[in-house]
């Protein structure tokens, strides 16, 4: 099973970044190209049933798989950077972090109108980053077909933040 497989290499970090935090490391996954393999598969089979015209990646772990599942489905890919990083015009959103704020932004000729956008990121915690990417898709008249991630914090319920953009969220480890 994947979910054993990932599960087994992704470290828990105490106090990663700072004090109190359990921070999941993935990089134990990229050295193992048969694993990483085994990602991009199971993502390509659950998404099987979505129509989607391209992968957007959020910087920047979401970069890694994204960019392989975009080449495995044949879509274009398209990176969601932190600001100041994408040098072409950009629309960008804000949004409220447990401590603070971030910002992302996107190309505004990242994809045409109706273009149905995979959001990908590597983890899934309180769903702020991802909705945040959800509000820019539309707001560049994309649909968002659907979300992938490698791991689900569940007891942040992330799930329930996105709902309202897509029913289909695909999380690997659980
Ligand atoms: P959210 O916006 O609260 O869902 O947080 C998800 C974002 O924070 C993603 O971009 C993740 O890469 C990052 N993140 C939060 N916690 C972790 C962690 O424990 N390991 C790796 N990335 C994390």
């Amino acid at each position: 099973m994947i979910s054993d497989s990932l599960k087994s290499v992704i470290r828990d970090i105490k106090d990663f970044p700072k004090p109190g935090i359990i921070f999941k490391d993935v990089t134990p996954i990229f050295k193992d190209p048969d694993l990483c393999s085994k990602v991009v598969d199971a993502f390509a089979d659950r998404l099987k049933h979505l129509q989607i015209d391209a992968v957007a990646g959020i910087e920047s772990r979401g970069f890694l798989f994204g960019l392989m599942l975009a080449n495995r489905l044949g879509v274009p890919f398209i990176p969601v950077r932190k600001p100041g990083k994408l040098p072409f015009s950009i629309v960008k959103k804000s949004y409220e972090l447990e401590y603070g704020s971030a910002t992302i932004e996107i190309h505004t000729d990242a994809f045409e109108p109706g273009c149905r956008v995979l959001i990908h990121d590597d983890l899934l915690a309180t769903g702020g980053t991802a909705a945040a990417t959800a509000e820019l898709v539309t707001e560049l008249k994309g649909v968002v077909a659907g979300f992938a991630f490698v791991i689900n914090l569940e007891f942040l319920n992330g799930r329930d933040r996105l709902g309202s953009f897509s029913s289909d969220i695909i999380t690997l480890t659980d």
